[in-house]
Protein backbone atom coordinates (compact mmCIF):
# COMPACT_ATOMS: atom_id res chain seq x y z
CA UNK A 1 0.00 0.00 0.00
CA UNK A 2 1.78 3.34 -0.95
CA UNK A 3 -0.23 6.71 -0.17
CA UNK A 4 1.02 9.47 -2.02
CA UNK A 5 0.67 12.64 -1.05
CA UNK A 6 2.04 14.89 -3.60
CA UNK A 7 -0.11 18.00 -2.59
CA UNK A 8 0.89 18.49 0.36
CA UNK A 9 3.57 20.08 -0.87
CA UNK A 10 3.10 23.43 0.31
CA UNK A 11 4.82 26.75 0.86
CA UNK A 12 3.42 29.91 1.87
CA UNK A 13 6.51 32.52 2.46
CA UNK A 14 5.95 34.69 5.01
CA UNK A 15 5.16 37.84 3.31
CA UNK A 16 6.65 40.72 5.79
CA UNK A 17 5.29 43.47 5.43
CA UNK A 18 7.05 46.88 7.42
CA UNK A 19 5.01 48.78 8.92
CA UNK A 20 4.90 51.53 11.57
CA UNK A 21 3.52 50.60 14.88
CA UNK A 22 0.44 52.90 16.38
CA UNK A 23 1.76 52.74 19.40
CA UNK A 24 5.15 53.49 20.11
CA UNK A 25 5.84 54.69 16.39
CA UNK A 26 8.76 52.10 15.92
CA UNK A 27 9.28 50.53 12.46
CA UNK A 28 8.62 46.72 12.60
CA UNK A 29 7.68 43.89 10.24
CA UNK A 30 4.52 41.78 10.37
CA UNK A 31 3.66 38.53 8.17
CA UNK A 32 0.47 39.81 7.70
CA UNK A 33 -0.78 42.59 5.22
CA UNK A 34 -2.52 45.48 7.55
CA UNK A 35 -5.71 47.05 6.62
CA UNK A 36 -5.61 50.42 5.86
CA UNK A 37 -7.19 52.11 8.39
CA UNK A 38 -6.76 50.33 11.32
CA UNK A 39 -4.00 49.77 13.99
CA UNK A 40 -1.26 47.47 13.73
CA UNK A 41 1.52 47.36 16.67
CA UNK A 42 5.01 46.37 17.02
CA UNK A 43 5.86 42.80 18.91
CA UNK A 44 6.27 44.50 22.06
CA UNK A 45 3.18 46.58 21.71
CA UNK A 46 1.02 43.90 20.13
CA UNK A 47 2.03 42.14 23.57
CA UNK A 48 0.99 44.75 25.76
CA UNK A 49 -2.37 45.04 23.91
CA UNK A 50 -2.86 41.35 24.77
CA UNK A 51 -2.09 41.74 28.32
CA UNK A 52 0.86 39.30 27.98
CA UNK A 53 3.40 40.16 30.40
CA UNK A 54 7.29 39.50 30.40
CA UNK A 55 6.87 38.93 33.98
CA UNK A 56 4.79 37.48 36.54
CA UNK A 57 3.25 40.44 38.99
CA UNK A 58 2.58 38.33 42.62
CA UNK A 59 0.09 39.48 44.61
CA UNK A 60 1.18 39.73 48.23
CA UNK A 61 -1.40 41.15 49.47
CA UNK A 62 -3.38 38.83 51.91
CA UNK A 63 -4.87 39.98 54.45
CA UNK A 64 -4.22 37.73 57.40
CA UNK A 65 -6.20 38.09 60.85
ZN1 LIG B 1 5.13 49.42 19.28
Amino acid sequence: MAFRHDRGFRRFPPEMTKIKCSECGKEAEVPFKPREGSPVYCRECFMKKKGIKPREEQEESQDME
